[in-house]
């Protein structure tokens, strides 16, 4: 791409971003100087936030422009502090040209209560956001949590890092943040129905109907089902109190109990 493209592309990203950050603050997805976003400028040039500002009320000359290994190239802040967590995201899939990293608090609570969505519950979020997947734990800002995502952002596009927030990804910014926007608001109508069922989690679609609809979906959008990722459910660790109710339950099976 020649200087004149890049420099055009980078100012029409550097309205865009502001736009997006703008609505992601009005929309109650960050709060103060919470999250991030990202955008591909071309191969080894990213537009991205800056750290520590208050992302709501950023102007277009407080973007920082950083190459791919996260060395800064034009800015007057430093770059997000969770800028390894969007190269590796970039790193880990050509297709996306934007990363969006939010604090939205309905779906940050479920990882809190350590309640899993990924089983479908309302057929939109399939065609939407595909599978909705829950990043082990790891502390913000370090390297650990490009690690957390690295192996579940190859093949999803709405991953919620447990008890920080979320992180979306798409072919552009608006398309990252409609994923975000979607995440939290299924997140607000599973919240809403556990509240109606006095606080009991409600059962996820039946699996016949969530592979209908994710062959409706490939058929739809080209997108096929991932493959599932010989991990735990949620990411957690394996509950100690779970090995020892299986165990009692196999004595019991067994009459040893
Ligand atoms: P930055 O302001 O450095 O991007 O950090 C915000 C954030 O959400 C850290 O996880
Ligand atoms: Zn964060």
């Amino acid at each position: 791409m020649n200087h004149r493209l890049f420099k055009s592309k980078e100012s029409e990203l550097r309205k865009k971003m502001i736009q997006i950050a703008k609505l992601t603050y009005s929309k109650g997805m960050i709060a103060a100087s919470d999250g991030n976003m990202s955008a591909k400028i071309t191969e080894n040039r990213y537009l991205v936030t800056p750290s520590g500002l208050f992302k709501g009320f950023l102007e277009e000359d407080d973007l920082v422009v950083i190459d791919k290994f996260g060395k800064v190239i034009d800015g007057n802040h430093g770059p997000s502090s969770e800028l390894m967590m969007h190269l590796k995201a970039y790193e880990m899939r050509d297709d996306i040209g934007a990363v969006v990293h939010a604090h939205p608090p309905v779906i940050t609570a479920f990882s809190v209560a350590g309640i899993d969505l990924t089983e479908a519950i309302l057929p939109e979020t399939i065609f939407i956001l595909g599978e909705i997947k829950f990043a082990q734990y790891s502390t913000p800002t370090t390297k650990d949590v490009p690690k957390a995502i690295e192996s579940l952002i190859k093949q999803h596009d709405a991953l919620v890092l447990t008890r920080h927030g979320s992180l979306t990804v798409g072919k552009n910014l608006e398309e990252a943040y409609q994923k975000l926007e979607s995440l939290e608001h299924t997140a607000k109508i599973i919240s809403e129905a556990v509240k109606l069922k006095g606080g009991k989690m409600v059962e996820p679609l039946p699996s016949n109907e969530i592979d209908k609809l994710w062959e409706i979906n490939e058929k739809l959008t080209g997108k096929r089902r991932p493959q599932k990722i010989n991990d735990f459910t949620n990411d957690q660790p394996i509950s100690h109190e779970l090995i020892s109710k299986t165990v009692m339950d196999v004595l019991k099976e067994m009459n040893f109990q």
